[in-house]
């Protein structure tokens, strides 16, 4: 079901980020000496993230996505993601994560209740991965994610951003690796959100330049009708295993379909990513609000969702991308 929304759409997807810290330094997410982080009093304490959980679950929503910064970097995540999956009522429980720390990690967050995860990753090339995230850390990754497939985190989903003449001469590997490895792969067009992004903007390539060179290159992509999977249109690549996600939110607004809302670690709920609105869970004394209260600033939420983004190019938001949570 969800939570009534505006312009008819029902939200049931909440994206909870539990950390602004990150080990990574994406060109395209942080500038290079990374973010002012919250200080530890300011961040949403566990107890505090699965109170407002229930409230959420008790009002309609029932899938819960796990994000950051990077998730793995903040202590205790386990018994996070325990709490949270025996909550009743609860759907799916994911993660968004960059992969780093995920090869020791995944067996435990299995067996804690995770169902699944979404790996970051924009390429394939050691030194280009140096370069886009300024750390050493391919193999790593890579690692993480056979260990993600193993545990059974499934699908693993793999999120590449794709940058004009940065790594799009990878899409065809990344292609390759979805067919050889079965593993879903989702593009996503890069964003105008600080970090480098915005002197990068003649960067952007849009999703119809990635599918056109994707069937240049003689694959055949049968379109896939798959319910409650968000912005991504998907793909099944003929005569393959793998399948392929597009994710375009500049080229192809995905509002009208919009079922999320965004709770950030510091405690504030984001009717919408592109947007500086935002509601304060916490009262002026820095308790977290009754559950009543957070219900009314849910069911606000939704009522204010914007009908459509106005994610242009020129556009500044207050918040980076590691502080909202992709
Ligand atoms: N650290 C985790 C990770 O990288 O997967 C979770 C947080 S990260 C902010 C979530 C997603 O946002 C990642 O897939 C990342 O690639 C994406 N992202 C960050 N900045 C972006 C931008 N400017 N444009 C498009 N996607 C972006
Ligand atoms: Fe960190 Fe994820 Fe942002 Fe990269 S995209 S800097 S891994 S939060």
């Amino acid at each position: 079901m969800g939570i009534e929304a505006s312009c008819n759409r029902q939200i049931n997807y909440l994206r909870i980020s539990i950390t602004d810290r990150c080990n990574l330094r994406c060109r395209y997410c942080m500038p290079p000496e990374g973010v002012e982080y919250k200080s530890h009093d300011d961040i949403m304490r566990y107890e505090e993230v699965e109170r407002f959980a229930r409230v959420a679950l008790e009002a309609g929503i029932d899938r819960f996505r796990l994000t950051g910064g990077e998730p793995l970097v903040r202590r205790g995540v386990l018994k996070l993601v325990e709490s949270l999956a025996r909550l009743p009522g609860l759907n799916e429980l994911s993660m968004t994560s960059n992969g780093y720390y995920l090869e020791d990690r995944a067996y435990e967050l299995k067996q804690a209740g995770l169902d699944r995860i979404n790996i970051s990753l924009d390429t394939l090339k050691a030194e280009r991965f140096k370069k886009i995230t300024r750390v050493d850390g391919l193999d790593r990754v890579r690692r993480g994610i056979d260990r993600a497939r193993k545990v059974g985190l499934n699908p693993v989903k793999i999120n590449v951003v794709i940058i004009r003449d940065f790594n799009d001469d990878e899409i065809l590997d990344f292609v390759n690796l979805s067919r050889k490895e079965g593993l879903q792969v989702r593009f996503i067009e890069l964003m105008p959100l600080n970090g480098e992004s915005k002197e990068r903007q003649k960067d952007y390539l849009p999703t119809a330049e990635i599918i056109t060179r994707i069937k240049q290159a003689g694959y055949q992509l049968k379109p896939l009708d798959i319910i409650g999977s968000g912005p991504a249109r998907n793909y099944e690549i003929v005569g393959g295993e793998g399948r392929l996600g597009f994710i375009s939110p500049l080229s192809h607004n995905f509002c009208s379909s919009c079922n999320r809302l965004r709770l950030t670690a510091d405690g504030y709920l984001k009717p919408c990513l592109a947007e500086d609105r935002e509601f304060k869970l916490y009262d002026e004394a820095g308790r977290l609000l009754s559950q009543e209260n957070l219900a009314k600033i849910l069911a606000q939420a939704c009522r204010v969702k914007p009908a459509a983004h106005s994610l242009t190019k020129e556009q500044q938001l207050a918040r980076n991308m590691s502080q909202i949570g992709g």
